[in-house]
């Protein structure tokens, strides 16, 4: 398996935030989702494991408050740079 860890974290933090009502008026059609999936990506390091094991150390580690606020900050900017330039690739 290769899996980046840090995609994974920032998919369900993309897909939580847009399920919620702070981002109501936000598209949510699929192109637009990834297209912040992705730019919040390659603002951020990636971190790839090739075992189960690895990615549940990667994932706990990666797992702090202070962590996840960094990342929700880099994510909240690109929700809001797609916003403006919604639908485009
Ligand atoms: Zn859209």
């Amino acid at each position: 398996m290769l899996t980046n860890v840090m995609e994974e974290i920032v998919k369900s933090i993309v897909i939580m935030l847009m399920r919620g009502t702070e981002y109501q008026t936000f598209c949510k059609c699929e192109q637009c989702e990834m297209d912040i999936i992705s730019l919040s990506l390659n603002t951020l390091p990636s971190h790839y494991v090739t075992t189960e094991k690895g990615r549940n150390a990667v994932f706990e580690r990666m797992n702090s408050k202070e962590n996840l606020e960094w990342i929700n900050k880099r994510i909240i900017h690109s929700i809001h740079v797609i916003g403006k330039y919604p639908h485009r690739n």
